[in-house]
């Protein structure tokens, strides 16, 4: 897969991703990341990419003009037009599902804003959808446009040491992963589940999937609404909010 981070900042870029799991998997070839600088591509002699926006107010604009070169010089050699994404807290907030979908794209280009963002008409000329990670404003795109390349790669064939490992955690099948322990079995006077220590595989699966089921409960109910859950989840649910019933 490709991925290119259009930013005003690549050092910025490339410093997270040249690291750990993502930095070892563009060295192995995983995923090829470019981190693009827009400024690069200005027709404006003294190098800028801003300008105030039209009928006043703070702050400054990024243009259309050096976002739109820095895209289409993206396109030249790509064999279909890449997928552009805006990072943007105007847009739908990024989930596991939509990581899932990115992830079987061959070419996903992101555009990160700066100041109070980019001129209205490249939204509306290239950008194919704005993404936001959360309800609240950074400075910048590119700590979200980290996020979301992060949680792409590690979607990717290769990419982890243990690919399945990936389909047991939080919200890959909709729920929240279960409680984990490594040694020692005692620490602080806590033990460790006996049945993590039992060896009997069935029940440790039995316990991990009511852990998982019992955490979205408490702590993410919602998201129990779009899961995927077995007749015996359903009942194990219905146990838990009757015995929450009960103590309320
Ligand atoms: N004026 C914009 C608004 O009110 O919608 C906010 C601009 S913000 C200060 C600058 C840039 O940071 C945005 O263009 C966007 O690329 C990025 N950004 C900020 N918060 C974000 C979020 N929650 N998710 C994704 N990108 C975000």
């Amino acid at each position: 897969m490709q991925i290119d981070i259009m930013t005003l900042f690549p050092e910025m870029c490339e410093a997270v991703l040249s690291e750990s799991i993502i930095g070892r998997a563009r060295e192995r070839g995983f995923v090829d990341i470019r981190c693009v600088n827009i400024r690069d591509f200005t027709a404006d002699k003294h190098n800028r990419v801003d300008d105030a926006p039209y009928g006043g107010g703070m702050g400054m604009l990024m243009q259309a003009q050096p976002i739109y070169d820095c895209y289409q010089s993206l396109c030249e050699n790509a064999e279909e037009r890449p997928h552009l994404v805006y990072m943007s807290p105007q847009g739908k907030t990024l989930t596991q599902e939509k990581v899932k979908s990115l992830a079987k794209l061959p070419h996903l280009v992101l555009l990160c804003g700066h100041y109070e963002g980019v001129d209205e008409r490249i939204l509306d000329e290239i950008v194919d959808e704005e993404i936001s990670i959360g309800d609240y404003v950074l400075t910048g795109g590119e700590l979200p446009a980290m996020v979301l390349a992060d949680a792409v790669c590690r979607m990717l064939d290769g990419v982890l040491p243990n690919d399945e490992a990936k389909s047991l955690e939080s919200h890959y099948n909709g729920l929240l992963e279960y409680p984990q322990y490594t040694r020692p079995p005692v620490w602080h006077g806590v033990s460790v589940p006996d049945v993590l220590l039992s060896g009997h595989h069935e029940n440790i699966e039995k316990w991990r999937h009511e852990q998982s089921l019992l955490r979205t409960f408490l702590r993410r109910p919602d998201l129990l609404e779009t899961a995927e859950l077995s007749e015996k989840d359903r009942k194990f649910l219905k146990t838990l909010k009757d015995e929450q019933e009960k103590e309320e």
